[in-house]
């Protein structure tokens, strides 16, 4: 395990940048630590409850704080009592004295919580407040019947902190601007487990759980799962490389139904990379990197909580097929949690440069090519963005201005993603040389481990760190200039090259083109073997397929008999096109595998678009969709819910 940080103020060189989407008074204020207390119970049906209390340590930084206090909260948080701590030692009530505490409205995802101090605070001086409060069904808290669990025999609560939904889990600076240290005492009923973000996990009696994560991290990464779980290790597999005390073995959680496949699946993968990850980047810092394996109605494909990462049962293909997409996850653990934007109107310093390194690590381990392919689809994800909002679009840049009242998540696109990673590869190629670029990465992240910084802070050490490039003014190059990439909205000026990728598409291209012609030509069909295929070259052959369906009258029938490791497979990336395909063809002989799929997972980026297709097809598929719908509804995430409502025209969609 790495050295923790003696003190999470000391790391920051100024105060911290003004977050539009905090109501907060974090400036004058460093949060030295937060220790929450919670008690977690489940209702018969329904939300449960969480009843806690938090304790702040804060430090007031500057004069002219003022005598009160303000902190994220949301209306589902009810706050009882707020009370002021007696400095340790001295004299004084060690229930602490009561202070007035009222919540204020701040914006549709949050309120603001007052808390007047005695006096004004001087700079320097420690406080350390109190907080009762009980948390029910905020946005950051979710609450699972059994039914949308995979086991479908306990309830279960999982709380997701990004963008700014931790506010209705704890009272706190919920801004990224602000990095502190936490820890946790979490008792759970009889027969669940408790699991955080921590570096730290013990169980003690009475079904008490403690957490306790030694390096300072945003408010955002703080997350808690209370399930029917258990864990099992992975690690040491050949790619293991490092002398083994310098970190702790990676573990698997899931529901005991899941825990063999995910054992299975991930059994000495994860430490390659994170061996290529500290190679390029630095060292990993976060002394244990686990996964846990959501239910499956988690909406998202995965969150990088430190330590331990969420993801959707959905990367369980069986085949260890779709194991790279942990390598983003991964990532996050240098850029994002490590390196943290400021403000979320900056998200592109954390998915940009994730995108970057993922893509990097990639390389490493599949080579050129295969990355190339797999960035090429993200390029794709990116036109099409593009297509839909229009390029002017004004989070179409990199740097989004967040107004007030804005909720960040409405800002989620692929653009940080996307372009971001175009920026980064720009600067990149600006250097021209990769092992250079590396190695400024690597400074990129030491410089600024542990802080919160704008994309000024970033290019400011760029130009600094290549002081050649600085004389000669890339900053503004005509078309190309800094300020452009951040502030204009549109394409990229810059596009990485991907043709090392175009030896794994042509074939892809050729077979597909085979495939959609009228006589098949079986003898040229069967000449071409897939079997070395990885996951991206066939997402991009059935890409092809799909734009070309329907094809001529049983083409995809036969197509289907040929591949059953297309037609057959797990993977959820595969299985999402093969869906598409059957539905654009009317292949009705397999319209139970559009239903299983819809009945095993519920991931929003693979739910929908099977939805629209069905709702785009006949009168049949319309059908499907309606009777899918009414009977996997009651295990989907609410707002997944909501979105298909929207698509088959069934109203009560939310804003
Ligand atoms: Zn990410």
């Amino acid at each position: 395990m790495a050295a923790p940080v003696q003190d999470a103020a000391a790391v920051r060189d100024r105060a911290p940048v003004r977050d539009a989407a905090s109501a907060s008074s974090a400036g004058p204020w460093s949060l030295r630590h937060l220790h929450l207390e919670l008690l977690v119970s489940f209702a018969a049906a329904g939300a449960g409850r969480l009843r806690g209390q938090a304790r702040l340590e804060l430090r007031c930084e500057r004069h002219g704080a003022g005598a009160e206090l303000r902190l994220d909260a949301h209306p589902s948080l009810a706050v009882s009592r707020a009370a002021l701590l007696p400095p340790p030692g001295g004299p004084g009530d060690a229930a602490g004295q009561a202070l007035p505490v009222e919540s204020r409205p701040f914006a549709s995802y949050g309120s603001a919580l007052h808390i007047a101090l005695p006096q004004a605070p001087r700079a320097g001086q420690l406080l350390t407040l109190l907080i009762d409060y009980e948390a029910g069904e905020g946005p950051g808290v979710c609450w699972l019947s059994p039914e949308q669990t995979a086991g479908k025999q306990k309830p279960y609560m999982y709380t997701q902190g990004q963008a700014v939904l931790n506010r209705s889990f704890f009272p706190c600076f919920d801004t990224p601007s602000v990095k502190f240290t936490y820890s946790a005492t979490v008792k759970v009923p009889e027969g669940f487990t408790a699991v955080m973000s921590a570096t730290s996990w013990e169980k003690q009696k009475d079904n008490t759980f403690v957490f306790k994560m030694s390096q300072p991290i945003p408010s955002y990464l703080i997350a808690l799962v209370v399930g029917d779980i258990v864990s099992a290790d992975v690690g040491r597999g050949e790619g293991f490389r490092r002398a083994p005390e310098l970190w702790e073995l990676s573990r698997v959680w899931a529901e005991p139904c899941q825990i063999e496949a995910a054992k299975k699946e991930y059994d000495g993968v994860i430490e390659e990379f994170l061996v290529v990850g500290e190679k390029l980047f630095g060292p990993y810092v976060w002394g244990r990197y686990d996964i846990l394996f959501m239910p499956p109605s988690f909406p998202f494909g995965g969150m990088e909580n430190p330590c331990l990462t969420f993801v959707t049962p959905c990367l369980l293909a069986g085949d260890r097929s779709l194991v790279d997409v942990i390598i983003h996850e991964i990532s996050h653990s240098w850029f994002g949690n490590l390196v943290t934007n400021a403000t979320w109107g900056e998200f592109w310093l954390n998915e940009g440069f994730t995108m970057y390194a993922q893509r990097r690590i990639s390389t490493e381990v599949y080579g050129l090519p295969y990355t190339c392919l797999e960035a090429a689809t993200g390029r794709v994800l990116l036109r099409q963005h593009m297509d839909a909002t229009g390029e002017d679009h004004p989070l179409n840049k990199l740097r989004v201005v967040i107004e007030p009242g804005v909720n960040p998540d409405d800002t989620y696109n692929e653009t940080p993603y996307e372009k971001g990673y175009c920026f980064v590869s720009y600067l990149a190629h600006l250097v021209g040389n990769q092992s250079k670029f590396d190695a400024f990465l690597q400074a990129y992240v030491n410089r600024f481990k542990f802080q919160s910084i704008t994309a000024d802070d970033t290019l400011g050490f760029f130009l600094e760190y290549f002081p050649e490039l600085k004389e000669k003014g890339v900053d503004s190059i005509p078309g190309f200039e800094f300020d452009r990439w951040l502030n204009t909205p549109g394409w990229p000026p810059y596009l990485p090259d991907l043709s090392p990728g175009q030896q794994l598409m042509r074939p892809a291209d050729e077979l597909a083109e085979l495939w959609a012609a009228d006589g098949l030509n079986m003898e040229a069909i069967e000449a071409v073997d897939i079997t070395g295929w990885r996951t991206y070259q066939l997402v991009y052959f059935l890409d092809q397929i799909l734009q070309k369906s329907p094809l001529p009258e049983g083409n995809v029938k036969r197509l289907s008999k040929m591949y059953p490791k297309i037609s057959k497979a797990q993977n959820a990336e595969l299985r999402l096109r093969w869906c598409q395909i059957v539905l654009k063809n009317n292949l009705e002989a397999e319209y139970s595998k559009v239903k299983d799929f819809l009945h095993s997972q519920g991931k929003q980026k693979y739910t929908l678009p099977v939805y629209r297709a069905m709702w785009g097809g006949s009168e049949a598929t319309r059908a499907l969709a309606m009777e899918t719908f009414s009977a996997t509804a009651p295990q989907l995430h609410v707002n997944v819910q909501n979105y298909v409502k929207k698509i088959l025209g069934l109203g009560e969609a939310e804003a």
